[in-house]
């Protein structure tokens, strides 16, 4: 396999993160129901109840990063009145195309719009957007403390990044279980699934990889926000950190 993943360079890693969801696109939706239980649904509502977007017609613009398909987007928009305008953007272009199908089924083309990007060199203007969301996104971007710059850059002063990605399981017992499902369910579940146990296997690797919630929230303060603050979800499978651009 090629997943000797701790020690590949970071250029090489986006290229394995990219094959990871070029294979897993058609089925990925179907995948967080599996793997997660439904409990991706309910991580990705907290997400939304946080973001709280304005329900009349004030507009309202959200960029989510390493959005895939949309699911952000879409639960925000209808969660939110008619000034809201979510843009997708996302380095896979088989999830965009998903996604892309997705807002024309639920007509929403005209609120959710999808755009080909890296999350560490975004293309769009300083001070755009009222709020940026990154859902389990951010775990895969090789330059984190890139990607958290870029996101300071394009919110507008008072406006929201909002970050959902998994955690640290810290509660005694829960850990064994998650790490015994992690390891020993997901990569097999993978296999039936989309017929690749590999991209599964990253997943988990990744998981452990990434920085604890108090040593992320201090990444977020580098990157210039400020009242930053994380809430564990789930007994800590899943992080939401918060920062405001002031
Ligand atoms: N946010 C969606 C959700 O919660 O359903 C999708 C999350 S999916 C686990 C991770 C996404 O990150 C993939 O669609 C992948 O293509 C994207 N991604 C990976 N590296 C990226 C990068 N450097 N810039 C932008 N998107 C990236």
């Amino acid at each position: 396999t090629h997943f000797g993943f701790r020690d590949v360079p970071l250029g090489d890693k986006q290229t394995l993160v990219n094959d990871v969801f070029h294979s897993v696109a058609r089925r990925y939706d179907l995948m967080n129901d599996l793997m997660s239980g439904g409990l991706h649904r309910v991580w990705k509502d907290a997400m939304i109840t946080t973001l709280n977007p304005p329900r009349n017609d004030a507009p309202f613009s959200l960029l989510d990063v390493a959005g895939g398909t949309g699911d952000i987007a879409f639960r925000a928009a209808k969660a939110a009145g008619s000034g809201f305008q979510a843009t997708v953007c996302d380095i896979n272009p088989d999830m965009l195309a998903v996604g892309r199908e997705r807002a024309t089924k639920q007509h929403r083309d005209h609120q959710v719009s999808f755009v080909e990007g890296n999350a560490e060199t975004l293309a769009f203007a300083d001070r755009g957007f009222d709020a940026y969301t990154i859902a389990f996104g951010i775990r895969n971007v090789p330059r984190i403390d890139a990607a958290l710059r870029e996101a300071f850059r394009v919110l507008r002063p008072g406006g929201r990044f909002l970050c959902l990605e998994f955690s640290t399981v810290d509660v005694p017992g829960l850990d064994k279980i998650y790490d015994l499902f992690s390891f020993k369910m997901i990569p097999p579940l993978g296999r039936a699934v989309t017929g690749d146990a590999d991209s599964y296997r990253y997943l988990v690797e990744s998981i452990r990889k990434f920085p604890k919630p108090n040593a992320f929230a201090e990444m977020i303060r580098d990157a210039g926000f400020a009242r930053v603050s994380w809430q564990a979800l789930s007994g800590g499978i899943v992080a939401l950190h918060s920062g405001w651009r002031l």
